[in-house]
C-alpha cells in the first residue's frame, strides 16, 4: 500500500518533469527547440534568426529584389558560419533602433548585428560581443547648406531628425536640447526623406550611416564631417550568454585576421568615401 502510493508520487513527478521538458522552459529562441544557448541552438538547428537594418545603404540593406547586404550583413553572416549555420539558414528580421533590446530578451531573434552601439545603459539589458568597428556620431545636412558646421552651430531652434531609442537622439537630448528642435522617427530612411523635402534642416546619426545615405543623393546632401562621439557596434545577444561571446568574439577576430573584414569595409562601405578605420580591440569579454 505504502510502496504504491511513492510509485504514484513518483510517477506524477515525472510526468509533470516531462511536461515542463516539453515546454522547453517556455522561453524558446525563434522557433527553436527551446534551448536560449545561441551557440547550442546553432549547432542543433543549423538555423538563426538574425536582426539587422533593412535601410541603411552600406551596412544593413534589403535591396528592392528581397537581398541582404551590407557590412553588417557579411558579418553576421560570417559568425552565423563559424557557429556552424550557412547563409540558407539564416533568417533576416528587422532590428529598427528602439527595438533592438525587446527583440533580444523576447527571444525574437538569435543575435542582432545593427550598428548597434555598447553602451553601459544597454549592457544592463543585453550582452555584446565586440566592438567589430568604430563609428562617430555627426551630420548630414543639404549640399546647400552653410550654416551647420558641427553640432554647436544648431542654434536658432533649427530642426534635427534622428531615431527613436538611437544613441544619437539620447546625446542630443542631452546635450544638445535647449537649442534644437529634435524629431524622433522611427527608421533613418524617415529622416533622409525629411532632410530632402526640407522638413528638416539636419539629421543626425553616425557618420558611417549617413555617408551610405550622402552617396545615394550626390549633389543634394553632404556630410559636415566632424564627428563628435564614439560608437562602439557590438552583436547583441541575450543578456549573460557567456558562451555565445567568446564564440562570437573568435568569429569576429577571425573575420579581422583574415582579411574579410577589411574586404567587406571596402566593398559595401568604400564606394561612399567613408575611409575605412582601423579593427577595434575586444571589450566585451
Ligand atoms: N550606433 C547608434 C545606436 O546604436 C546609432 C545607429 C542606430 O541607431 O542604429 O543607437
Amino acid at each position: 500500500m505504502r510502496l504504491s502510493r511513492v510509485l504514484r508520487v513518483s510517477a506524477v513527478v515525472v510526468a509533470a518533469g516531462l511536461a515542463l521538458a516539453a515546454c522547453g522552459g517556455g522561453s524558446s529562441t525563434s522557433g527553436s527547440s527551446g534551448s536560449t544557448n545561441v551557440v547550442s541552438k546553432a549547432k542543433n538547428d543549423k538555423k538563426l534568426t538574425i536582426g539587422i537594418k533593412f535601410d541603411q545603404p552600406g551596412l544593413g540593406l534589403k535591396t528592392a529584389d528581397g537581398k541582404y547586404v551590407g557590412f553588417d550583413v557579411d558579418v553576421a553572416t560570417y559568425i552565423a558560419k563559424q557557429l556552424g549555420v550557412d547563409a540558407s539558414g539564416i533568417t533576416w528580421k528587422e532590428a529598427q533602433s528602439a527595438q533592438r533590446e525587446d527583440l533580444i530578451k523576447k527571444g525574437d531573434v538569435d543575435f542582432i548585428v545593427a550598428s548597434y552601439s555598447i553602451t553601459d545603459a544597454r549592457k544592463k539589458v543585453v550582452s555584446f560581443a565586440g566592438p567589430y568597428f568604430v563609428a562617430a556620431q555627426d551630420l548630414l545636412v543639404r549640399q546647400d547648406n552653410t550654416d551647420i558646421t558641427g553640432p554647436e552651430s544648431l542654434t536658432g531652434n533649427k530642426k534635427l531628425c534622428s531615431v527613436k531609442g538611437s544613441t544619437p537622439a539620447q546625446n542630443i537630448q542631452k546635450k544638445y536640447a535647449q537649442k534644437v528642435q529634435l524629431l524622433e522617427r522611427a527608421k533613418y530612411t524617415d529622416c533622409v526623406t525629411s532632410l530632402l523635402s526640407g522638413e528638416v534642416d539636419a539629421m543626425t546619426t553616425d557618420n558611417v550611416i549617413l555617408a551610405g545615405y550622402a552617396a545615394q543623393y550626390p549633389g543634394k546632401l553632404k556630410l559636415v564631417g566632424k564627428g563628435f562621439t564614439t560608437e562602439n557596434y557590438g552583436v547583441g545577444f541575450k543578456l549573460g550568454d557567456t558562451e555565445t561571446q567568446t564564440a562570437i568574439n573568435a568569429a569576429i577576430t577571425k573575420m579581422e585576421s583574415d582579411g574579410s573584414w577589411e574586404a567587406s569595409l571596402k566593398t559595401n562601405v568604400g564606394p561612399s568615401g567613408f575611409t575605412i578605420p582601423a579593427v577595434p580591440a575586444i571589450t566585451e569579454k
